[in-house]
């Protein structure tokens, strides 16, 4: 059962070799020395901003996002432990940790896990969620005493694309080019 990439014929002779492992309860993980080609990551998720940074770097679709809502989900199975997110990380959140997951029978690390996720932020105007919360509170701290975003500027920020381009144009107060 060969197959023409390596990583897959390795997958295939661990799956067998954990199969036919003599030593029962099989161990939940092995740990491995540094540097070695499997494991999972280490997340410090108080400084995870979830800008999913990490995802774009990941090399081998180990990292991915969710769609539906904000979360960085990890398959371990795919992760080669090259250290791209580690080093991409704006806030050194991620750590390597090599290891062989063996748990469920060996079927855990080939499906996605949750390794952070953060309540996704409500639009005021239309209640659609965007970005994250903890995102969304910090802007608005720190741009609460900028002279650009005072009164509707500042609420603007709490609305989706959608409804921010709504408020601006349909706003009777908003200074138009034609008043100029
Ligand atoms: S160590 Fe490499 S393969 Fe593993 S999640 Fe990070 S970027 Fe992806
Ligand atoms: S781990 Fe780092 S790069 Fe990945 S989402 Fe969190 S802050 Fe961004």
């Amino acid at each position: 059962a060969v197959q023409a990439d390596k990583r897959a014929t390795l997958d295939l002779a661990l799956d067998h070799l954990l199969a036919q492992a003599p030593a029962r309860p099989v161990p939940e993980a092995i740990a491995l020395p540094a540097a070695s080609p499997f494991g999972s990551l280490q997340i410090d998720t108080g400084k995870c901003t979830m800008c999913l940074s990490c995802v774009g770097a990941c090399p081998e679709s180990a990292l991915g996002d969710n769609p539906e809502r904000p979360q960085l989900r990890f398959t371990e199975k795919n992760c080669v432990q090259c250290g791209l997110c580690v080093v991409t990380c704006p806030e050194d959140a991620l750590a390597l940790a090599p290891r062989l997951w063996l748990a469920d029978s060996g079927k855990a690390r080939k499906q996605p896990r949750v390794l952070h996720e953060m309540q996704p932020w409500a639009c005021v105007k239309c209640g659609k969620p965007f970005g994250t919360q903890k995102a969304i509170e910090g802007m608005l701290t720190k741009l609460a005493g900028h002279s650009m975003f005072q009164g509707a500027a500042l609420e603007r920020l709490k609305m989706c694309g959608d409804c921010r381009v709504i408020d601006l144009h349909t706003n009777p107060n908003e200074v138009k080019i034609t008043d100029l």
